[in-house]
């Protein structure tokens, strides 16, 4: 009985850790995040690498304004 406390209380602090700290995509990326608005859908850019579709709160930007789906593929460029 006392262990299935423990193993609750262990759930219950990896499960608070675990909603709480997310991994955030470098500095650029966190201060590009906005609240959206409700009932408002994000516009959606293409990743000029890979072409994968992303909204544009998500998207990583280079110099010349082109949006990528991650800092790996700004490093990559545009393909
Ligand atoms: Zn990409």
């Amino acid at each position: 009985m006392k262990y299935l406390v423990l193993v609750l209380v262990v759930v219950i602090v990896l499960w608070a850790m675990a909603s709480r700290g997310r991994p955030s995509g470098g500095a650029d990326a966190a201060a590009k995040r906005r609240p959206r608005r409700r009932g408002q859908a994000a516009p959606m850019l293409a990743c000029a690498h890979c072409g994968l579709h992303l909204p544009r709160d998500e998207a990583v930007t280079d110099a010349a304004g082109r949006a990528y789906c991650s800092p790996a593929h700004r490093l990559a460029g545009p393909r």
